[in-house]
């Protein structure tokens, strides 16, 4: 029996001989030589001022609220299309979210709406580049930087991917990065801050290590470390990273096997989408390159995706719906009664995820699509 599953986490095969490393030098803890070696990797190639490996890109998100010095009574623009920890993030500060649509052809969030949401209260924008995809940042940042107001990129799903050739997660104040074994490159549990304005740097390696600077005493710049600030607990250990390194020495090998099957995807779907408004492509904005984190699929309701759904799951296949609307949460209700953000609505109820992951085999990707194929000439 075919099964075909949604996700299946890639390891190259070196992970293993990192981590048996990171245990041989005995040092186990966080900030050890495979989290320098990680911190070095993204630096260089994408060029953020600073990354900082972190437990999760929740906690990413999270550093970046406090960061932000967000309090109560601060309003923060977030995507209503969106995971929980982009909202929860700034919730846990108190602050009071102020949800925003999507656009009409993709998921990322509408400048459009982000400009109209700005009140004198707004203490941050958090965008999120849905499936890897980039916001359109050029018209984010001329919105915020015209009131000064801070960027935070959630750029969980984005690693590898650009806005007009900049890296994600280097154009806002912040990124936050997830290495999730659902994410392209993995660890895990993982994530990664990145801090594109230098005024904050120091404060972050304060806070990542439960509000002292031992960063500073390890760098010979203090003769003794103590309580200097609030902060957790947001580093990884050594064998984290460890595991990390060996996906980045492959990212370029996991990239384009990803990609390769997006293509695939969206060659083979291309003609049926020709011949019917029962679904759409996913719309790659010229602004952005696409770096296979998801293919989906936009279908036309609900009823649609359903079905398709099922009709799948019994060819072995398993295609997935993806975020609910925060807005109709039942956590943050409260504050939006009866609020209607049509889009992200929309894709809440339309849209559907296919499996997509390194080993998925050109063979399966075609056994998919024309699965999808026979649906829709079935139900036309
Ligand atoms: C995966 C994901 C997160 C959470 O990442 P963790 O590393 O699991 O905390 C946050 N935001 C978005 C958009 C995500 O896709």
């Amino acid at each position: 029996m075919t099964n075909i599953p949604f996700n299946k986490p890639y390891s190259t095969g070196n992970e293993i001989t990192y981590i048996a490393q990171a245990i041989a030098v005995n040092k186990l803890a966080g900030d050890g030589m495979f989290t320098k070696k990680c911190h070095e990797f993204f630096e260089k190639r994408y060029g953020f001022k600073k990354a900082l490996l972190t437990t999760s890109c929740t906690d990413a998100l999270e550093m970046a609220a406090i960061l932000l010095d967000i309090k109560a009574g601060d309003e923060v623009i977030v995507p209503s299309f969106t995971f929980v920890s982009t909202a929860n993030a700034f919730a846990l500060r108190g602050a009071t979210l102020v949800f925003a649509d999507s656009q009409e052809d993709n998921p990322n969030i509408d400048p459009v709406e982000i400009k109209r949401l700005i009140t004198p209260k707004t203490k941050a924008i958090i965008v999120v580049h849905y499936a890897g995809v980039a916001c359109d940042m050029d018209a984010i940042m001329a919105i915020a930087n015209a009131k000064n107001i801070p960027v935070v990129e959630d750029a969980a799903q984005a690693i590898d991917s650009f806005y007009k050739g900049k890296p994600l997660g280097s154009i806002g104040t912040f990124g936050a990065f997830s290495f999730h074994e659902t994410k392209n490159i993995i660890a895990g549990e993982g994530g990664m801050l990145t801090i594109n304005d230098e005024r904050y740097i120091k404060r972050a390696e304060i806070i990542r290590e439960k509000g002292t600077n031992r960063s500073s005493f390890f760098r010979g710049e203090v003769d003794k470390y103590g309580w200097v600030d609030i902060g957790s607990s947001f580093l990884p250990s050594d064998m984290i990273a460890a595991y990390l390194y060996a996906q980045l020495e492959s990212l370029d090998d996991i990239q384009s096997k990803r990609k390769a099957v997006w293509q695939s995807y969206y060659d083979g779907l291309t003609a049926l989408a020709k011949t019917t408004t029962r679904f759409k492509l996913p719309s790659i904005p010229e602004y952005a390159i696409n770096n296979a984190h998801m293919f989906y699929l936009v279908c036309d309701s609900i009823e649609t995706r359903t079905d398709l759904i099922a009709y799948l799951k019994q060819s072995g296949i398993h295609a997935v719906f993806h975020y609910l609307s925060l807005h109709n949460s039942q956590f943050s209700s409260e504050y939006n009664k009866m609020q209607i953000i049509p889009n992200s609505d929309r894709y809440t109820d339309c849209l559907v995820r296919l499996p997509m992951y390194y080993e998925l085999e050109e063979n399966s990707v075609a056994y998919i699509y024309n699965n999808i194929i026979n649906f829709f000439k079935k139900s036309i």
